[in-house]
């Protein structure tokens, strides 16, 4: 198949490319890289069944493709915060260039939609039928109210004109090829404890996530867009759950840091606790996570590491 990755020089896009080139298609990269990189994908480029088109998703494009994966959005609140105006553009334009092409060429196409999508839940944890609990006016809003409207395109136009769509709600995902500056939690902790900084703590770090690597993410997606019997939505994502704490101190041992945690105020709206149900995933996609925190960890701080020296 010929398959569009919209985002796909960033962080999950380059993982994603690589694994479609290797399952024997061929990838169009749809990329503005605004927080992805050519670094990322810099290996691909000899491959003649792979293509770097340097585009922004808020301007229409046309191509000749059976699949189309919408990645394109920053991800982290620093990048997604900077300018919040192109967020939401990004996120509402992108998936209406996305499905407009889609219904023309007559592809199926995907949707990385985001636990964002619950807010600050007040049900644990999370279920794909729960509507979540979203601030519409606040500085995470660009972000989640982009993603909410997005979800909403894309069953509207599946509704209205029969385009095929597959929705993933992705939970808190780390690993290789995160950008050290990028502000996630995995990454900043990482860093610090590498340069022997402060570990900064935001709030009283009782927060949870659940915290997901990339190749299990990447397998889920390519099972959800090849499978018939669910459009999803559908929770993507590890299931164990850790506070902020218990993620520094992993980090600590792991790295062999003598860094200290610092407590910073908790930016505005920061989400309690998250961790998905991913009975749906199991049970349509028979899919879940393999990698433990702890192994996780180990490959993405041997990645910072080199990094950090070269
Ligand atoms: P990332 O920032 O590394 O990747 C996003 C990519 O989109 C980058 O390459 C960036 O340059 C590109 N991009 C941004 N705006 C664009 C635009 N207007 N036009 C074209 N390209 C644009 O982040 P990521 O972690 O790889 O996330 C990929 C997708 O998955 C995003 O849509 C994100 O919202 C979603 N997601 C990620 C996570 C996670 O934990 N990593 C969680 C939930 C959802
Ligand atoms: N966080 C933190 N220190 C940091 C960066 C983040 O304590 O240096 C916290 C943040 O407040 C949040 C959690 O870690 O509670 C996850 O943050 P991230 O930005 O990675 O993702 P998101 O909030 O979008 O889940």
């Amino acid at each position: 198949m010929r398959v569009l990755v919209t985002g796909g020089a960033g962080f999950l896009g380059s993982h994603l490319c690589e694994r479609l080139l290797g399952d024997g298609h061929e990838v169009i990269c749809l990329d503005n890289l605004f927080t992805g990189r050519k670094a990322n994908i810099v290996h691909l480029l000899s491959n003649p069944y792979f293509e770097f088109v340097r585009h922004d998703v808020i301007d229409p494009f046309k191509f000749e493709v059976d699949q189309i994966y919408n990645l394109a959005c920053p991800a982290s609140p620093r990048h997604y915060q900077y300018n919040a105006i192109k967020t939401i553009k990004t996120s509402v334009m992108g998936a209406i260039n996305c499905l407009g092409l889609a219904k023309r060429v007559r592809a199926r196409v995907f949707q990385a939609s985001t636990s964002e999508i619950y807010g600050d839940p007040d049900q644990h944890p999370q279920q794909e039928s729960y509507w979540g609990n979203v601030n519409p006016i606040g500085i995470r809003s660009c972000y989640d109210e982009g993603k909410r409207c997005a979800e909403t395109l894309f069953f509207d136009y599946h509704r209205q004109n029969g385009v095929d769509i597959r929705i993933a709600r992705i939970f808190n995902t780390y690993g290789p090829r995160m950008l050290a500056s990028d502000g996630r939690v995995v990454s900043n902790f990482i860093v610090q404890a590498l340069r022997g900084e402060d570990i900064t703590i935001y709030g009283d770090g009782s927060q949870t996530r659940s915290f997901c690597f990339f190749s299990d993410l990447i397998e889920g997606f390519v099972r959800l867009m090849n499978q018939d019997e669910t459009t999803g939505p559908v929770n993507l994502g590890n299931p164990g759950e850790f506070t902020m704490i218990e993620l520094a101190e992993a980090v600590l041992r792991l790295v062999g840091s003598r860094s200290k945690l610092v407590y910073l105020d908790l930016p505005a709206d920061d989400p309690k606790q998250r961790q998905p149900d991913i009975s749906i995933a199991k049970g349509a996609l028979g899919w879940e996570p393999k990698v433990s925190l702890e192994e996780g960890l180990k490959e993405t701080i041997a990645y910072f590491r080199n990094g950090l020296q070269g």
